[in-house]
């Protein structure tokens, strides 16, 4: 169990216990995640990719990128969005943000997705479109990943310690909040705070947190409640990463989530 600690404090991130399939699982029983996309399929296909390599059993990867030679084919792609797609009670988890873009067609989607109720995971593009009263909105749960960037946009910077500015603004949304970085802290509207130190530094190169956000749509779609769930996709992350050693590329990280989904 994960309780608030006595001291109203943090705890470091742990090794999770995951749903395993069985003799009756499926694609949908296994978690259904919707990635929802625009036009640069990069940072969606890697969200995707790491998704369906989290351990998800189904991953639709709504997308309006021209069909490419040697694109991914573990993903069902859908070009030409309809916001009744979102509706699929087999959704477990939207996630909106890697590759999203921010036209108006990015805005539409972003407004189905909070209109939806669906588990969300919210990062990337949809951060800079988003308000924190809008997020709070949404009534379903959700878990925000913004990096420090995002999260100064989202949230303003005023300053102070970093798990401070995380509870407040977890209070704020209604969502978890994963603040990202090397020192990356997740925090619960409840005030449930947990740190993830020692990262590794090779984390920082393009698409990592594209990664990421795919990986917690997995966990969020494995029927995971969202403080759990983006615990469990950071900690996979961060696993990933050491497999990964030095000097990897975002696309060696979400295959090395296989490894260790365990
Ligand atoms: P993004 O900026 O959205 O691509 O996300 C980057 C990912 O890499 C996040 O998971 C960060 O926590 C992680 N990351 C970025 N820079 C570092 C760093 N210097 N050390 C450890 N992790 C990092
Ligand atoms: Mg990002």
């Amino acid at each position: 169990d994960i309780g608030v600690p006595a001291d109203g404090g943090s705890r470091v991130v742990m090794r999770p216990t995951l749903p395993e399939p069985d003799a009756t699982s499926h694609k949908y029983s296994r978690g259904m995640v919707a990635i929802v996309a625009g036009s640069m399929s990069g940072a969606s296909e890697l969200a995707a990719t790491a998704a369906a390599r989290a351990g998800a059993g189904y991953v639709l990867h709504l997308s309006d990128a021209p069909q490419q030679a040697g694109a991914h084919p573990h993903a069902i792609v859908r070009r030409a969005f309809e916001p009744d797609t979102l509706m699929d009670e087999r959704i477990g988890a939207i996630v909106i943000g890697p590759g999203l873009g921010r036209d108006e067609g990015a805005r539409a989607k972003l407004g189905a997705a909070l209109g939806s109720g669906r588990p969300l995971v919210i990062d990337g593009d949809a951060l800079r479109l988003v308000d924190a009263e809008a997020l709070r909105t949404h009534i379903g749960p959700k878990i925000a990943t913004p990096h420090g960037g995002e999260f100064t946009h989202l949230f303003g910077d005023k300053g102070g310690a970093k798990t401070d500015a995380t509870r407040r603004a977890a209070k704020r949304t209604g969502a978890v909040v994963v603040h990202k970085g090397a020192d990356t802290v997740i925090a619960a509207p409840d005030g449930r705070t947990i740190l993830c130190p020692e990262a590794n530094s090779w984390l920082s190169t393009a698409g990592t947190g594209d990664v990421l956000a795919g990986a917690i749509g997995a966990m969020l779609a494995a029927g995971l409640e969202p403080l759990a769930a983006a615990e469990a996709g950071v900690w996979l992350h961060g696993q990933a990463a050491r497999r990964c050693g030095r000097a990897f590329i975002a696309d060696d990280l979400a295959d090395a989530l296989s490894a260790v989904r365990g």
